[in-house]
């Protein structure tokens, strides 16, 4: 399990991001991710897939919240003083539709969260490295990388790098990014190197003592 070091140093927190071989509290609410920018409250429906939609938020009384990934960029946030949190699944699509924008903005009306209050975690996805893209999924890039046209082919997308610019222009300050490429790295599951065979790595935040710790086997 990997975890950030600024999540980290809050001490009502608990938090993760999955690799292969990790072990997950038990009750960690998720969603049926559908590449969109949804974003679903918790409280009160929590349970495996309870809804369709790619960020999961829940207030200082809600359960853990998580998203399943293998290459998309999952991102947690915590509001270290109202004690909201949220779980974020960032494909490119969901990049493109700005969907860590979207979660901040709902948490301001949902719970009244100030973006300079937000601490996030960008988790391990596939880096520039190794994710190339065709020209339609460039083009959807053009808002936060303008000079991406000129790049030489292959055209190589950093998505980790996008959300942490969409969060900044929201006011978020306190970012960490992990440098973990999913694809070079064996320890991750990979969508694009092992296709049908890829696992799905979990990445969940919440309140202590919110999930059961769960033994390991899975
Ligand atoms: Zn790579």
């Amino acid at each position: 399990m990997i975890t950030a070091p600024n999540l980290s140093r809050l001490d009502w927190l608990q938090h993760g991001f999955g690799q292969r071989s990790s072990d997950y509290p038990s009750f960690i609410t998720t969603l049926r991710q559908v590449h969109s920018s949804l974003v679903v409250e918790a409280k009160g429906i929590g349970g495996d897939r309870i809804a369709d939609g790619d960020a999961l938020v829940t207030g200082p009384e809600g359960p853990l919240v998580g998203v399943r990934t293998a290459d998309c960029v999952p991102i947690l946030l915590a509001d270290r003083r109202t004690h909201a949190t949220a779980a974020i699944h960032a494909g490119w699509r969901g990049t493109a539709e700005n969907i860590v924008a979207a979660t901040v903005t709902d948490m301001a009306g949902r719970f009244g969260t100030v973006p300079a209050d937000v601490v996030a975690a960008v988790g391990p996805s596939i880096g520039a490295c190794c994710y190339e893209v065709g020209p339609e999924v460039v083009h959807r890039f053009e808002t936060w990388v303008p000079d991406m046209e000129q790049t030489q082919e292959p055209r190589k997308v950093n998505l980790r790098a996008i959300n942490e610019l969409q969060l900044r222009n929201v006011g978020v300050a306190d970012i960490w990014v992990s440098a973990d490429c999913t694809f070079c790295s064996p320890g991750y599951y990979s969508f694009r190197r092992e296709r049908d065979e890829a696992g799905r790595m979990l990445s969940f935040v919440g309140r202590k003592n919110m999930g059961r710790s769960m033994p390991s086997g899975a």
